[in-house]
């Protein structure tokens, strides 16, 4: 298992932020513009540049592993490694590992560590 950074850099280097938006459930069109999911959007104002996006209405703004955290409501290590696994990237964690359940599933009303 990659240490969390590694897993971040080949997630930045490897997956466009185009392709991680569109796991992401955001589809940005011909012009790279997409519905915002950080603010109620009816008109595209999210631009996805290359590396990063950025809302021309809420001026959010972050990289790949910033958009899958908000969207999945996972930590960021585990948005990493979610944008990972969708993109076919191997982050050393085989598909086998038992306790690969994201956090966000895990948690239950009234369970807290
Ligand atoms: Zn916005």
């Amino acid at each position: 298992m990659y240490l969390i950074k590694e897993v971040f850099r080949r997630v930045r280097e490897s997956i466009p932020m185009r392709e991680a938006a569109r796991i992401c459930g955001v589809e940005a069109n011909r012009a790279g513009m997409a519905l915002c999911p950080f603010h109620d959007d009816h008109n595209p104002s999210l631009r996805l540049y290359d590396d990063h996006y950025y809302c021309f209405g809420c001026h959010a703004h972050g990289d790949a592993v910033d958009l899958a955290a908000f969207v999945t409501g996972l930590r960021p290590g585990l948005a990493a490694k979610f944008l990972a696994r969708e993109a076919g990237i191997d982050t050393g964690d085989s598909q086998g590992a038992a306790s690969r359940r994201p956090e966000a599933q895990r948690k239950e009303p009234g369970t807290t560590k």
